[in-house]
């Protein structure tokens, strides 16, 4: 076995460049720039972990270098030197402060006012809000006066995970953007070519639902625990475990942790038994190779017939998530989705 106390894999800084599935929207970026109809606002939406961040960070640094080449910041000039060094005159970021839940009026405030001065040595002054589903109602009506008189050159690229949690005021004023996700083959590649260093990286990705920059953060101590969930189903299963004492057992867990990883799981089984086994190559790795032996042993416990009928349960389970749900009677219920399946 192997050492579960490693520490979580370092997200370094990636390449902006690097994440090929945000071509199209840069190119309609750069298109936009060509003709100059260039937005005064962005609105980035795309899942969590597929580097929206990054590419706002492309255009804000595109829109204030002083010589870029074919849009792309130079990364030598004067400007490109301050924004690096995180003190461009005409950048400004509005994130959650430390230990807020919610982005302030106070910083929307600051934001409008430094939106009103005068441009240093770039050609725009640029403004990044990520992101912005966190933004409390006084800070949103704040923000809706910027968007609404844009100053000169002035662009504000606002970043977020959840287009329904944005007020459509702040929508209809802005220029959609939508973000893919990457193709797993995509997520893969990316990993190899960024993260080369990082140990089960398919095993990874595969746990954070191919979304890359959230492989980067999962922890040995993740995968083993999502290993032992799932040893735990198997063993529901053939019944060599109660739904009770396991319900009981990962009472603690984040319910939405656990209900993803079922739900990527019957996910699996239905692509399985359509198109063969998916489970990777043999690659000398304990943990992978134990994973994919449980994984075995549950598959095959489970009536073709009720792959569909297991997966549509466990989706409708989303629901009740974030509702005042008693977690041990939410758990069983789960388990008892995979012991009926399996029937
Ligand atoms: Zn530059």
């Amino acid at each position: 076995m192997q050492d579960s106390t490693h520490n979580p894999v370092k997200a370094q800084q990636p390449n902006a460049k690097s994440f090929p599935w945000h071509e199209k929207n840069w190119k309609y970026f750069t298109q936009a720039r060509t003709s100059d109809h260039l937005p005064h606002a962005l609105l980035l939406v795309g899942e969590e972990g597929i580097g929206k961040y990054f590419l706002a960070e492309r255009m804000a640094k595109s829109l204030l270098c002083i010589q870029p080449v074919a849009f792309e910041a130079c990364g030598n000039c004067q400007s490109c030197k301050t924004y690096e060094s995180g003190a461009n005159p005409d950048y400004t970021k509005i994130e959650l402060a430390e230990d807020k839940q919610q982005i302030s009026v106070d910083q929307i405030r600051k934001l409008s006012e430094f939106l009103t001065y005068s441009r240093s040595f770039n050609t725009h002054r640029v403004a990044i809000i990520n992101p912005i589903e966190r933004m409390n109602n006084n800070a949103a009506n704040s923000l809706l006066k910027s968007l609404e008189e844009p100053a000169n050159n002035s662009v504000i690229i606002l970043v977020a995970s959840h287009l329904g949690k944005i007020l459509p005021t702040i929508k209809s004023r802005c220029q959609l953007i939508s973000v893919a996700s990457p193709t797993h083959n995509q997520a893969l590649d990316w990993f190899k070519q960024n993260h080369a260093e990082v140990e089960q990286a398919e095993l990874r990705l595969n746990i954070a639902a191919y979304k890359p920059l959230k492989a980067l953060s999962i922890t040995d101590e993740d995968i083993t625990q999502r290993s032992n969930f799932l040893e735990d189903l198997s063993n529901i299963v053939n019944g060599n475990l109660s739904v009770v004492a396991t319900a009981k057992k990962w009472e603690k867990i984040n319910l939405e942790l656990i209900l993803n990883w079922q739900i990527t799981w019957a996910q699996q089984l239905i692509k399985e038994a359509e198109c063969g086994s998916s489970t990777s190559e043999n690659n000398n790795n304990n943990e992978t190779d134990r994973l994919n032996q449980i994984q075995h042993a549950l598959f095959s416990q489970i009536k073709p017939d009720k792959h569909w009928q297991l997966y549509q349960q466990l989706i409708k389970q989303k629901q009740y998530i974030h509702t005042s749900v008693n977690t041990l009677m939410f758990i069983e219920n789960m388990l008892l989705l995979w012991l009926e399946a399996g029937r």
